[in-house]
């Protein structure tokens, strides 16, 4: 079991983070390079993020169905953008049982074009529309620079693909979907993000327009947390998806993709944890209580386990209950199991010692807020409440104190040279043109590049960061992840 310290994130961020992902068993390297084995704790936390979207999903009216994991190559080929983006991050297959296949299969990199195949066979009329289908899976992606979450050459994820009938429809699909994201973002997971708009080169490979949540992570740099794609009528002219509309006339359906991946879960660490490790969301941590029994002997023992055994029938209660543990090690001491439980981000932990016994207390801390701060008593009794009160002040307490330090990182420059100061340690927010030139400037200068033009516009107009030119729109740019 690992004991030796994390290094600390001020002194070597990327460090800290690829440690706490595989000292917390949130994942582990797999034999294949850029290849990720998530581990049930991860997978645990990943479950909770599927159940918290899956929800939204079907309230929004869309249903899961599956695609196949292989795709005729020249499927890919037919949007000419979508192929330029994806070919060199392609996984072929081209022998299939011995044999040298007809024609290459590719692993999925994303599924637009082999649903765009289908959603043409299924589409006919208007009275077909819309289709709203997400599906859960894997996705492979042959990328060069890795890291455990964040980008590896195989990813879970959803990506929900929609068809309509006009192009104001599956624009507002695409915002909709955005708001979703937000939404889980915010209130589930507790990293505050500005949902916006992708710059031209930003956008996704075939799409007419891009949106995208950005959260900023705790050493500042940015984290493109998910994204929804207007793909207009490029994919449906592609695949030929038409349907007769009210006056028999025929059309080319709208769609839309939207996807949110594993990544998330990177975004959740770097944004709360601590140089203790983690700190998981109430809403989302595979574990939200820990309970540690503190004893020195077999007298003591009895006097406590009892009212171990109580407290966690009064937290699991069927219909309102939490999910916790209880760590009854025998092994090792109390003092050991708080550090390895603060590694792992469960937000609060509940001691029971002989004292605790005898005053009919229980202790509580707070994985948010370490040492005496994050401490209380409570009485043994009505426990159900007391620990969904703790868990509501924790979830808030997380998500002000992220965005406390987003708004404390974020400087509006007055020129260039003061934007390339501020990208060294947090996120420039300034007007832009919106030409490529500009962009292209400040990305070779500072490595930084526009995050996203937020839906939320200040209003007014200014002058471009870089050329001076006159500009409606304010963008946040920062270097990402
Ligand atoms: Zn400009």
């Amino acid at each position: 079991m690992p004991t030796d310290k994390l290094p600390s994130r001020k002194e070597d961020f990327a460090e800290w983070y690829n440690q706490l992902v595989i000292k917390a068993e949130l994942a582990d390297y797999a034999p294949v390079r850029g290849c990720m084995v998530v581990r049930p704790y991860g997978w645990a936390l990943w479950e909770n993020i599927q159940q918290a979207l899956d929800r939204r999903f079907k309230v929004t009216g869309h249903v899961n169905a599956a695609f196949p994991l292989f795709i005729p190559m020249s499927f890919l080929e037919k949007e000419k953008e979508h192929v330029e983006g994806f070919s060199p991050e392609l996984a072929i297959v081209t022998i299939g049982g011995g044999e040298k296949l007809e024609e290459p299969l590719v692993v999925r990199p994303t599924s637009e074009t082999i649903i765009g195949y289908m959603y043409s066979k299924w589409i006919k009329s208007y009275r077909d529309l819309p289709v709203l289908i997400n599906q859960w899976g894997n996705v492979v992606r042959w990328e060069l620079r890795t890291k455990l979450f964040l980008r590896t050459l195989e990813f879970y994820w959803q990506e929900g693909h929609t068809a309509h009938a006009t192009s104001q429809e599956a624009e507002e699909e695409t915002l909709r979907m955005l708001n979703v994201y937000a939404d889980f973002a915010i209130n589930d997971g507790a990293v505050p993000v500005i949902p916006g708009y992708k710059s031209e080169s930003e956008k996704f490979a075939g799409a007419v327009r891009s949106t995208t949540i950005e959260a900023m992570m705790g050493d500042t740099r940015a984290l493109q947390a998910g994204t929804s794609h207007f793909l207009g009528q490029n994919f449906a002219k592609a695949f030929d998806i038409r349907f007769l509309d009210r006056n028999n006339d025929l059309q080319y359906v709208w769609t839309t993709s939207w996807g949110l991946s594993t990544r998330f879960i990177g975004a959740i660490i770097m944004t709360h944890g601590d140089d203790q490790g983690l700190v998981l969301p109430p809403k989302l941590a595979p574990i939200q209580v820990v309970v540690v029994p503190i004893y020195k002997n077999d007298e003591e023992k009895s006097l406590v386990m009892p009212v171990v055994e109580d407290i966690k029938r009064q937290l699991t209660d069927i219909n309102q209950g939490f999910r916790i543990h209880v760590d009854n090690r025998e092994e090792v001491t109390p003092g050991f199991k708080f550090n390895d439980w603060e590694l792992r981000g469960v937000p609060l932990r509940i001691e029971i010692g002989p004292k605790d016994v005898s005053k009919d207390n229980v202790a509580f801390a707070r994985r948010d807020l370490p040492g005496k701060e994050g401490k209380s008593f409570g009485p043994q009794t009505q426990l159900l409440a007391q620990v969904a009160e703790a868990l509501m002040t924790i979830q808030a307490s997380i998500h002000n104190r992220a965005l406390a330090f987003r708004e404390s990182n974020t400087h509006e420059p007055k020129d260039l040279e003061e934007l390339k100061t501020i990208i060294q340690s947090g996120w420039a927010f300034a007007w832009w043109c919106g030409k490529v030139e500009c962009e292209t400037r400040i990305k070779d200068d500072t490595k930084a590049t526009p995050r996203c033009i937020p839906l939320e516009q200040p209003g007014g107009e200014g002058k471009c960061i870089v050329c001076g030119e006159r500009s409606t729109q304010k963008v946040y740019f920062a270097r990402a992840y």
